[in-house]
């Protein structure tokens, strides 16, 4: 039977691992629709070769560029952020949610609301508003399914374990660009040297959280949210070669281990063939070869985000929806060359300092407006708190 299927941010990283698999058996697929952003060539391009339905940008101002490129291929063009909404609202079987940053949970959301398989990269939707995913999803009968490695490995060990039999889930992380940097070098990270990756090759937003360890902060806070599991049992653990992904551990003893290559193929893989498993052209381990694989627990001095993730979790509420506007908000200023590596920590923590004890923002009910309220606020925030210390 044809799948359809449609790919959230398509131009991405993730978004081109997932049209590589689909590709390669075109007939088993019909593409009902392809989002990006800025790259209207790569969009153009493939929703023409997958004969897609609709091809969105979410910028209004490439609307034209996009027409242009698709002329004569009968595949309909479209922009702005709603056209990407009603493109994830289109019936479709199986989503991809691949965009980066909180611009991927309305479409997300439309996904599930139109009761589609959402096979979620797009951890921030997990972050911002676990509650209302999940909630969405049982309402319209839809499925949710992780695709970060991390999680899908987590999604895969537990399939078949009683839940009240996991004493603990361990994420790992590679240490990201700056691992073996001296402390006191850190401040003075460039924006090219954040933005390279020691295993993985990613969209750039997600190499540099992965050098300041907010990647791991997020996958942390999706971990508790995708699986209800108490935050004092989630560890995060060093382990520089990045191939053991995820471990679950048992109240016999037993320590599960979910391992494999640094290609995000095969999460997206075991996501389109699930419940089943198919065959994903991925590179087979071999450990003799590999011969030692290396671990240590993370440096709280060296990652200050991870602390303060357990403070978002323990404040509980939208505060997840404030840590990541903030994260973003630095990050996007670390990128323009106007803020320096190691203060993008300290401004996230400034903005959730004032914005944890407003009870009126962070202990509104969990609503699509009240995240985008609250992802705004931490937005405006983390730019006073910026504008005020470059004054100061
Ligand atoms: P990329 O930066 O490579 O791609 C992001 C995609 O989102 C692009 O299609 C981009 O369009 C589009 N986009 C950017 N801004 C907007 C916006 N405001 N509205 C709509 N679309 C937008 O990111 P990745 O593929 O690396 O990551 C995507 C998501 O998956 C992130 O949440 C990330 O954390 C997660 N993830 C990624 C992994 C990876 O290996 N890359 C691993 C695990 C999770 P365009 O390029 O046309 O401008």
């Amino acid at each position: 039977m044809t799948r359809r299927i449609s790919i959230l941010g398509a131009t991405g990283s993730i978004g081109q691992s997932t049209i590589d698999l689909i590709a390669r058996t075109p007939d088993a697929y019909k593409v009902v629709a392809l989002t990006g952003s800025r790259n209207i060539a790569q969009l153009a391009e493939d929703a023409k070769r997958l004969n897609a339905e609709i091809a969105v940008t979410a910028q209004p101002d490439l609307l034209d560029d996009l027409r242009a490129a698709l002329q004569g291929s009968g595949v309909e063009a479209a922009a702005g952020q709603s056209a990407v909404i009603d493109a994830a609202s289109r019936p479709a079987d199986w989503v991809m949610s691949a965009i980066v940053g909180a611009a991927g949970l309305p479409p997300g959301l439309a996904a599930l609301e139109q009761g589609a398989t959402l096979a979620l990269a797009n951890k921030e939707s997990m972050v911002c508003a676990g509650a209302l995913m999940h909630a969405t999803a049982k309402r319209h009968d839809a499925t949710l399914l992780p695709v970060d490695s991390e999680h899908s490995g987590v999604f895969q060990l537990l399939a078949g374990q009683q839940i009240d039999a996991v004493e603990r889930v361990v994420i790992t992380a590679s240490g990201g660009a700056f691992r073996d940097w001296p402390l006191e070098e850190l401040a003075n990270a460039t924006l090219a040297q954040a933005s390279t990756h020691p295993t993985w090759n990613m969209g750039q937003r997600i190499t540099i959280d992965s050098a300041s360890m907010f990647n791991k902060a997020l996958e942390v806070i999706e971990t508790r949210e995708l699986f209800g599991i108490d935050p004092d049992k989630i560890d995060v653990l060093v382990h520089p070669q990045s191939l053991i992904h995820a471990m679950v551990g048992l109240v016999d003893g037993g320590l599960l281990a979910h391992l494999g290559a640094h290609d995000m193929r095969h999460a997206i893989g075991y996501a389109l063939h699930w419940p089943d498993r198919g065959a994903v052209p991925v590179e087979r381990l071999d450990l003799a070869k590999i011969g030692q694989l290396d671990f240590s627990a993370p440096d709280p001095a060296r990652y200050p985000a991870l602390s303060l993730a357990r403070a978002v979790m323990d404040r509980g509420g939208l505060a997840g929806a404030v840590f990541n506007a903030a994260k973003e908000t630095a990050l996007d200023h670390f990128i323009a060359g106007q803020l320096g590596f190691l203060e993008m920590a300290g401004v996230v923590e400034a903005v959730l300092g004032r914005s944890f004890g407003d009870n009126g923002l962070i202990d509104a009910p969990m609503s699509l407006e009240n995240v985008l309220a609250a992802d705004r606020h931490a937005r405006a925030l983390a730019k006073d708190i910026m504008t005020a210390e470059k004054a100061g």
